[in-house]
């Protein structure tokens, strides 16, 4: 049986690499996707080499989309260091991360400023990767799903029924994030479900249906086709793992099975 969503997998580079190797991984992903089928693929380079990524991308075929780390919510004026959407729209970019725990646990932004940058974000005519996800403090007190239902709610808050098409959630459990644990296929299946209810609750079963929900949290090529494997499980977010070509690749394929 077919899987009834495409999967998609995401590299986020964060704070890595430089102009040279930026563009070879962009050149060596792009072109190990020309030959990978049934598989969206972005990936998220810091905001210097965007437009060099791109290039490398556009250059090297596969389909691979251009996407950002974050961008802010005014369209312009004195915002030192931030980057509007229209800025990412002008390099080439098409998609965007926001609430990532980086930013939600780093750099402290709150479930209302996520929301502002998910609506400026998709009003200007970017997809989003909406992420989510519980720290290990709240997972042991048994939180994980009010959070998760928390942060959706407030992140897709304003979010139209129509531009649900333009985004995908990312559950991501904090704990998992460049630790090398990962959630059990079976926990991270019963956390997607539960975001799915939650999606179906605010929009209705077949945009719940639609929605693609990625994993992240430490996804390596040992770990990823058994995540991908379950229903509700439509893909990854990548971290460590997307800076290595060859192990971006593999992970790639395992959402193709
Ligand atoms: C991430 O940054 O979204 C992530 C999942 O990182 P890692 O794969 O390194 O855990």
């Amino acid at each position: 049986m077919s899987r009834p969503r495409t999967p998609v997998i995401g590299g986020n580079w964060k704070m890595n690499t430089n102009t040279e190797s930026s563009r070879a991984l962009a050149e060596a992903v792009g072109e190990g996707c020309r030959s990978i089928d049934g598989v969206e693929v972005f990936v998220c380079p810091p905001f210097p080499y965007l437009r060099r990524v791109g290039g490398a991308l556009k250059d090297a075929g596969g389909g691979v989309a251009l996407a950002a780390q974050d961008v802010w919510h005014e369209p312009d004026g004195a915002f030192t260091g931030e980057v509007s959407a229209a800025m990412l729209l002008d390099c080439g970019v098409s998609m965007v991360l926001t609430g990532h725990s980086e930013r939600r646990h780093v750099i402290g932004e709150d479930d209302g400023l996520i929301n502002k940058k998910t609506i400026a974000a998709l009003n200007a005519g970017l997809s989003v990767v909406l992420c989510i996800g519980e720290t290990l403090d709240q997972r042991e007190k048994g939180e994980t799903d009010a959070v998760n239902e928390r942060q959706l709610r407030a992140g897709l808050n304003g979010v139209t029924p129509e531009q649900m098409a333009s985004v995908i959630v990312a559950y991501e459990p904090v704990w998992a994030i460049g630790t090398g644990k990962t959630a059990t296929p079976e926990d991270a299946q019963d956390a997607h479900t539960k975001i799915r209810d939650v999606i179906g609750d605010l929009y209705g079963a077949d945009i719940a249906a639609a929605t693609r929900i990625q994993y992240g949290g430490s996804v390596k090529p040992g770990n990823a086709a058994e995540l991908f494997s379950r229903p509700d499980i439509d893909g990854g977010l990548i971290g460590g793992a997307s800076l290595k070509a060859d192990d971006f690749l593999a992970i790639i394929r395992s959402a193709t099975g």
